[in-house]
């Protein structure tokens, strides 16, 4: 395996628009839930140095630091070791004793740099917040810190969106997620029309590429040399283990997720039962279709040559109709390799549909 994800399900609240494993008011099982995680993971053998290992939740910063320390203690050693926080929930102490246990990079979301738009999805911070933790990561000496964004939220317009952008140019974070709000249960009201929300992506991805960001990934900027290498293990469809409750791993062509029920998870660990269920075993025939999909993700694209080592097989031959189809339609181009095109970057999901 290439990486290790680690889940962190705890928040002090829980945001509105939020469809992650991730719980408020549970801080009373912290303690047996991080006794649980330890158990997982010294369950398992590392044979094969590990690339990346990535703390995510949930709203990891807000446990006590002594809990990651000790975790990444069990741990191999990983080039790039990511922790998601949030502002409000970091100080000094926190950095610096992350910094000491060798994580490298973090990741932090402001969404938008409006305390009004922030307040109507739920976030507990305000903009000042975030600027304070930013400049304290890069007082303990974070050099890689990624950023979330979000369009298409609440009330946002795109002069909203703009500045938000702006702000982050002049912040000068190494890396920034760009992502639009997906609506689950929530029904928000005053939400911007597709057009503006288009509108709001054609603007981060012009102002960041002029800035010195690197479009890589449909909604990934890094400054060169800065992407982010634990979601390109994801895209490059490599082998990662995850730990915690509703972690999933991708192992052998296996795909299994834990449950996702904390008490559960515990339970299951504590009586050393099987807390995964197998969601998906793939075949040749699944493994490449979802390799294409993985790798029209990033703006590379396939690489036609890769494919071949990888499966032993040509793939301009074997996907003959669907990409004469795509090309036709300009979602895609080739040449030695297979990627989006901007109308292609905007339909993303009928380019996919074609390799379901
Ligand atoms: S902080 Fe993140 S994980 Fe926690 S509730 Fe908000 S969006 Fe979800």
């Amino acid at each position: 395996m290439n990486a290790i994800y680690l889940h962190i399900p705890f928040c002090k609240s829980k945001c509105i628009y939020c469809d992650f494993n991730s719980y408020a008011n549970k801080e009373g099982m912290v303690d047996k839930y991080f006794d649980a995680l330890m158990q997982e993971i010294q369950n398992e053998s590392f044979v094969e140095p590990i690339k990346t290992i990535y703390i995510g939740g949930g709203t990891p910063s807000y446990v006590d630091e002594k809990y990651i320390v000790s975790i990444l203690s069990i741990l191999p050693k990983a080039e790039e070791v990511t922790i998601e926080m949030n502002p409000g929930t970091v100080t000094k102490e926190k950095l610096m004793a992350y910094r000491k246990a060798g994580i490298n990079r973090v990741s932090m979301g402001l969404q938008a740099s409006q305390n009004a738009i922030l307040k109507a999805i739920g976030r507990i911070h305000t903009k000042e917040e975030f600027e304070e933790a930013f400049y304290l990561c890069r007082e303990c000496g974070f050099q890689n810190i990624n950023v979330d964004l979000m369009h298409g939220l609440p009330n946002q317009t795109l002069k909203d969106f703009k500045e938000s952008v702006n702000y982050l140019v002049k912040l000068n974070p190494e890396h920034i997620s760009c992502y639009s709000l997906i609506l689950h249960d929530v029904v928000f009201q005053n939400l911007p029309s597709d057009e503006e929300e288009r509108n709001m992506y054609y603007y981060a991805k012009d102002a960041l590429k002029q800035n010195g960001w690197n479009h890589y990934e449909i909604s990934n900027f890094a400054k060169p040399g800065k992407e982010s290498k634990h979601n390109l293990v994801y895209w490059n469809q490599e082998e990662y283990r995850g730990f915690g409750a509703g972690a999933s791993s991708y192992i052998d062509g296996k795909r299994f997720t834990n449950v996702a029920s904390l008490e559960e998870y515990i339970h299951k660990i504590q009586k050393k039962e099987i807390a995964y269920i197998i969601e998906e075993e793939q075949d040749l025939e699944s493994k490449i279709k979802e390799y294409m999909i993985l790798k029209l993700r990033l703006i590379s694209g396939v690489n036609i040559e890769e494919a071949k080592q990888k499966f032993h097989i040509d793939i301009l031959k074997k996907f003959q109709t669907q990409l004469e189809k795509l090309q036709k339609q300009g979602l895609i181009q080739i040449d030695s390799h297979i990627y989006l095109t901007d109308k292609g970057l905007d339909l993303a999901n009928i380019v996919w549909e074609e390799f379901v």
